[in-house]
Parts: structure tokens; sequence; C-alpha cells
């Protein structure tokens, strides 16, 4: 048996139809047949190499939802028939202190979806069964989709910084990831302020729930938010202008990055020693807030705002991606 997907098959290359041997399962694996997938940004740096750890061929896709063809010989706590979504992370090693600690997404011997594996722009894929996550029957495969990835890397911050509705969020970039974001932040009661390069989405912000739109770029937007934000999620892939960004948060705020610019963050020590300002990242979920996410959506109707392609029309998503056309995040169907 064989499983049709798309590949890169060098950096920067278009995605091939391309087949590999469906491998057999180890014990605790399952094989899923893929209904859905969700294009994220992060896919794009692997393709091209962005991050030096592509293994190519490189089937991207990694916001997989589908239903349980197989299970191995150690699964009981999932069924054949079963719907699961599969993310970022493939698996981890389980009993570091990471690991313990309910920290599996920062756990050293972590293993990636589509990193040395073959990831959800396919007919099947092998998971591991402990990374793969039951999905709420209220929410659509659809939806669901790019919960796994976008959703979830914009809730955990939110969960790790204990945001309640005292406390002020920004978001930065209104796309895939941010347009999520600001609909956790106002689910949590909290004032979400919305921050764009330009105004060209503010109605969709606020929609999401953005109490304000400020541009980084205009001086009175900067000014009239200075000091006033807990929490700013930096979901953009692309480099801002940080000591700006920076002056809005009060003192002890955090930025946290969540998109992953490739240019180094440079800002001059002495703006975070008197304040307190930290500067920290945040990778997908771990399992036990992947969970929480589901439930957290499902129960405040929190969903993507998604355009859907057959999966054969992958280059053309991608193409629409880099060039920032999309509201708000593609899910490709088989
Ligand atoms: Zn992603
Ligand atoms: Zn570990």
């Amino acid at each position: 048996m064989t499983i049709s997907c798309f590949a890169a098959l060098s950096p920067k290359s278009e995605l091939q139809p391309y087949e590999y041997k469906e491998p057999a399962l180890q014990p605790h694996e399952l094989l899923i047949e893929i209904t859905h997938c969700g294009l994220c940004h992060s896919d794009i740096h692997l393709i091209d190499n962005d991050w030096n750890k592509s293994v190519y061929p490189l089937v991207p896709g990694h916001e997989i939802v589908g239903h349980i063809v197989k299970t191995g010989s150690s699964v009981s706590h999932l069924k054949v028939g079963e719907r699961v979504g599969v993310s970022w992370q493939h698996g981890s090693c389980l009993n570091c202190d990471y690991c313990l600690e309910g920290n599996e997404n920062i756990c050293l011997q972590k293993t990636m979806t589509c990193v040395g594996r073959f990831g959800g722009f396919a007919t099947k894929m092998v998971a591991d069964s402990r990374f793969a996550f039951p999905i709420p029957k209220e929410i659509d495969s659809s939806l669901a989709a790019p919960l796994l990835c976008a959703g979830a890397a914009v809730f955990t911050p939110m969960i790790h910084s204990h945001i309640q509705g005292r406390h002020a969020i920004g978001v930065i970039g209104i796309g895939g990831l941010g347009h999520l974001g600001l609909q956790y932040a106002k689910a949590l009661g909290c004032t979400v302020v919305a921050i764009t390069r330009r105004k060209n989405k503010q109605k969709e912000a606020e929609g999401f729930g953005a109490d304000e739109v400020i541009c980084i770029e205009n001086p009175g937007d900067v000014e009239k938010t200075t000091g006033k934000l807990d929490l700013i999620l930096s979901t953009a892939p692309s480099a801002q202008d940080w000591v700006k960004v920076l002056s809005l948060l009060k003192q002890n705020g955090t930025l946290c990055f969540i998109g992953k610019p490739v240019e180094a963050v440079k800002v001059p020590a002495g703006l975070l020693t008197s304040s307190q300002k930290k500067i920290t990242g945040s990778t997908v979920a771990p399992r036990w807030i992947m969970r929480e996410m589901f439930r957290f959506s499902q129960r405040h109707g929190i969903l993507p705002q998604i355009e859907q392609m057959p999966m054969k029309e992958i280059n053309r998503a991608i193409g629409r991606l880099k060039k920032g056309d999309v509201r708000f995040r593609f899910v490709l169907t088989n």
C-alpha cells in the first residue's frame, strides 16, 4: 500500500505529487486517513529550509484532521473510526523533567510531524497516538484543523501567563494566528488591542474582538497605547520595530514570540532592566493545553475564518499565503 502526498524535493521548490510506502505501525502508532489539513506559515519556512532543519523529500502540513483507520498493538485509548487531530509535534520522550511537568512541547527529544517524517498534505499519515487529539463533536473538521497549530499557539502563552479579564493583551499580526488570538483574549474578558502595520484589516479585527486597532507606524497610535499592555503576542512572520513594540508594555509586561521572523531581535538591554519587561517565546502547546484549547474553543465558539481548497491546489494556496492573500487560514481538503 502506498500513501499519496505532496512533497518538496528541494529547498524553495514547488510541491510535487509524491508517493511513499505505507509504514508498518509501531505499537503506539496510528494510521490516519486525512480529510483536512490547514496551511501554516511554518510550512513555508520548512519548504524553504529557513531554519536549517528541513529533510527532503519534505511533506508539509501540520494542522491535520482525519479518521483513524488502523491502530498499533498497544493503543487502547483511541479506536478505529475516531476523529483526531495532529499538530506540529509528532512526539516526545515522555520521561524527561519537561515531559513529566506537562511541558512536552519543549522536550529536548521532541520530534516534529514534518521534519524527518511525512506530514499532512497527503491521503494518510502515521501519527503517535499519544500526540493525536480527539476533537469535540461540535467542531467541524475544517474548522478544527487550524486550531491544532494556530489556535494552540496563541492560546498557550495566555494560559502560561495566567491571563484573566483584568489584563490587556496586544496581538501583532491579524492573520491565521492573530485572528484566533484576538478571539481567545476577548473570551477571557481582556482588553484587546490589535497591532498592525496597516489598518486595512481594522473592521475584521474588531469583529474578532479587538477593542482597539492600532498601527505601529502611527506615532499617535503608539503614544495612546504606551505602557498599557500586560502581554503582547507577536504572530507576524516578519520583523517589527521591537523598541516601539516594547514601549506598549506595562512594567513587568511580556512580549511573547509565536511567529518566527528570521532576523535577530535587537533591543537595548536598558529597556528591559529598569522596567523588568520580558521577551520570551512559545511553541504550539503541551498536550494538556491542547485539550483545554479544544474545550475552551468549543465552549466559547472560537473558530477560525477559513478558505477551503482541494489538496491538489496546494501550490496555489502556498503562493497566495506568501503574498498575504488569505482571510485567514487555508484548509486543504481531500
Ligand atoms: Zn503551524
Ligand atoms: Zn521529554
